[in-house]
């Protein structure tokens, strides 16, 4: 018999997961979604849902007691709540590593005392610490909301001593945290799983372009050296290996002007920069991330072809029902979320670009850059 499937959240990630679930019906018979949206995502592809809010404790006890296994798709789910549901399902990531993960500052702490490299960092509770690890780090500097933070919107850059004010007031009671800028030369990730049984296995490292403080573009392989790539990886399956829990993880980093690889942050769940897996790689990270937390062995993390993922975002100055997007084109793979209205800088949807044969990253570049104008939002006509 299968196991039912919870998951918190049930937008495109929820969604992706939940296909992913439907073809391997002897693993799993249902999945559950709990979110506040009436017919989300990943119930116009199957899911069962429970309408309510994330923190809904009634709302998770519920998807506890109706299923096996309750995973999530968002991080800021209330760790105490669901540590508190164990007893009725099991939870991956565990809620121990969720309550980490989710405050920037205490999952930096705890990147630094396992000696995995991150940028200079720390915790800010009154104005007077600002000023002070302004002196320390200097300008700029990126004031950082330690929780609940999505698109760049938890951040403020202090460019000078003027803005240290404004900054702080900007996050009025919220838990802070201060880091040093990093000039970075490029912004890159790595899809990392974990089985239950421990076993564990890093997608190659792939290069990530964001624009507005969203993520734009995905270009898998990231265009960096091997011996880049390989360092990269090793960061990954380190911080696999101190973290605990079962699932994928999305590990975002910098590369710096000196080569040296940081963590910016890790997201315990599949990632928008895993997306190209679902043409690229011979395991999609939605079938990995299901694999992993049945504890049945992991799949094969190869990157078979050189993908560019393109996110289709809201357009500006636009909000309400749009147009469909139509476009086709040969290896050219466009996945529609569903959602009904567009708002500017929405994830809409996405686009995978797949290499043919003697096709370079740079021909896909020059693709994306021709088709873009389609995929702009206009008003349903
Ligand atoms: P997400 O966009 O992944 O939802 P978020 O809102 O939690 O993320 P971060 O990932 O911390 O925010 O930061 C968003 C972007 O801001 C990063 O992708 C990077 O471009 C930039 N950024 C964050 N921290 C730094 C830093 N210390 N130095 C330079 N740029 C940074
Ligand atoms: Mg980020």
């Amino acid at each position: 018999m299968g196991k039912i499937l919870g998951i918190i959240g049930g937008g495109q990630l929820g969604m992706m997961i939940t296909e992913d679930a439907k073809k391997m019906p002897e693993q799993i018979s249902k999945v559950i979604v709990l979110d506040p949206t009436p017919n989300c995502p990943a119930a116009q592809v199957g899911a069962e849902q429970i309408i309510a809010d994330f923190k809904d404790k009634k709302a998770i006890e519920e998807l506890a007691e109706r299923s096996d296994i309750i995973t999530y798709e968002i991080e800021s789910g209330d760790s105490d709540v669901l540590k508190s549901v164990e007893v009725n399902a099991e939870i991956d990531p565990s809620p121990e590593t969720l309550r980490i993960i989710q405050d920037k500052f205490l999952q930096k702490t705890f990147l630094s005392e396992n000696n995995i490299p991150v940028a200079d960092f720390i915790q800010i509770d009154s104005i007077e610490d600002l000023y002070a690890g302004l002196e320390k780090f200097g300008y700029p500097a990126l004031l950082k909301a330690r929780r609940d933070a999505y698109d760049g919107r938890g951040n403020y850059k202090i460019d000078n001593p003027d803005e240290i004010k404004k900054a702080f007031d900007y996050f009025k009671g919220q838990k802070l945290m201060l880091e040093k800028f990093i000039p970075f030369k490029m912004e890159v990730s790595v899809i990392a799983a974990r089985n239950t049984k421990g076993e564990i296995k890093t997608y190659p490292l792939v290069e990530n372009i964001h624009e507005k403080n969203i993520l734009r573009q995905t270009i898998a392989p990231a265009r960096v050296s091997e011996e880049i790539s390989n360092h990269a990886e090793k960061i990954a399956q380190t911080t696999m290996s101190v973290l605990k829990g079962a699932g994928v993880f999305g590990i975002e980093m910098f590369l710096t002007n000196e080569n040296k690889i940081l963590i910016n942050e890790i997201a315990p769940r599949v990632h928008n920069s895993g997306h190209h897996t679902l043409q690229s790689s011979e395991t999609s990270q939605f079938e990995q991330h299901l694999r992993a937390i049945l504890g049945l062995e992991l799949g094969s993390v190869k990157l078979v072809k050189p993908t560019i993922m393109y996110n289709i975002l809201g357009s500006a100055g636009f909000e309400g029902e749009y147009t469909p997007i139509e476009i086709s084109q040969e290896n050219l793979f466009l996945k529609m979320y569903g959602k009904k209205i567009s708002k500017p800088q929405r994830k809409l949807g996405h686009l995978n670009l797949v290499a043919k044969e003697n096709e370079s990253i740079d021909d896909l570049i020059e693709k994306i850059e021709k088709i873009k104008e389609k995929l702009q939002t206009t008003p349903l006509q």
